[in-house]
């Protein structure tokens, strides 16, 4: 871990490329897939991107910014983002309101809008959305309390290595993740947990490692669900930190390792995210095949016989 490299938001923004152009009317993406529930059955799943301010925070992988706007929306923006998507989406039964950021933050989402929100998405049986730990607050039992389908809360774990975690600028603790996990399950609201693959200053085999005992960490703690992502490329900053020798994405087959191990905890669903999958390959012998069989594992949540090709090692 290099003690001389000061890592702060300043720092972090100022690696920035500029933000795609979005519209306070449109989300910027929208699409219905499948996913197994917490009660095992699989489910339909309509996710929305919705388009609005950017976070407040600035981690260090995050490159959720350049779809964001720098002013806030204005109320009724967001009710009318989620009826254009929804009258373009074909039904299902759990919709995601992903936002780039933190649900609760009302400079992203303006409370005066929870009421229309939950009355266009009454006929869902399951509800997800995103909120960093420390902006679990007052409004999210409000919002809760207005909603038809349950309430499940999606939180940035990232990592559990003390030192890496601290470096991701996320400013949150370990105890910060799991008193909001706590409080949520008091309220009947279920969570998910997102967790890095080998972020920066970590090396292959430590990325695969810190990514299990994360893993672990969130089940413990009393989440229902893991998502492992693999660290990438493309905010700036992993740009810089590559330059400097401290970050490399992973390899295809420490997903594939993570997601056996999370499988075979049977403690929960463990999801591989399979976005932009493409990157963490080079052999085009082997990557369908190993993007069909993760896909099927995150599908029905059991181990698939390994992809064998001589190009990657596993670590
Ligand atoms: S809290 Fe989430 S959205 Fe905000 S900067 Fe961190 S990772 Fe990105
Ligand atoms: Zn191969």
């Amino acid at each position: 871990m290099p003690a001389d490299l000061e890592i702060t938001s300043h720092w972090i923004k100022s690696k920035r490329g500029p933000k795609n152009k979005v519209d306070f009317r449109r989300p910027y993406s929208f699409y219905v897939e499948e996913e197994k529930g917490i009660n095992g059955a699989i489910s339909t799943v309509a996710t929305i991107f919705l388009s609005n301010k950017e976070c407040p925070f600035q981690c260090l992988m995050c490159d959720l910014w350049k779809n964001t706007t720098d002013e806030p929306v204005q109320a009724g923006d967001i009710p009318y983002q989620v009826k254009w998507a929804l009258n373009r989406l074909p039904k299902a039964q759990t919709i995601k309101l992903y936002n780039s950021g933190n649900f609760f933050d009302v400079n992203a989402i303006p409370e005066e809008d929870y009421g229309a929100i939950a009355e266009m998405i009454k006929d869902f049986d399951r509800v997800i959305v995103e909120s960093h730990p420390k902006l679990i607050n007052t409004l999210t039992f409000k919002f809760q309390e207005m909603l038809s389908p349950t309430l499940e809360i999606a939180m940035g774990l990232e990592t559990v290595h003390p030192g890496v975690l601290e470096k991701l600028n996320k400013k949150m603790t370990l105890g910060d993740f799991e008193k909001a996990v706590n409080i949520l399950n008091g309220h009947n609201i279920s969570t998910r947990a997102f967790i890095l693959l080998k972020p920066p200053f970590l090396n292959e085999s430590e990325g695969v490692m810190w990514a299990k005992r994360s893993i672990e960490f969130a089940f413990n703690t009393g989440v229902k669900c893991c998502v492992v992502i693999p660290t990438r490329y493309g905010n700036g900053a992993l740009e810089h930190l590559g330059k400097l020798g401290h970050f490399c994405p992973p390899i295809i087959s420490s997903l594939e390792n993570v997601l056996d191990y999370g499988i075979a905890l049977e403690a929960g669903n463990v999801f591989a995210d399979l976005w932009d999958i493409e990157l963490f390959s080079d052999c085009s012998k082997c990557l369908e095949k190993r993007k069909e069989r993760l896909g099927q594992m995150n599908h029905y949540q059991y181990i698939l016989p390994k992809i064998g090709c001589e190009c990657q090692e596993e670590v």
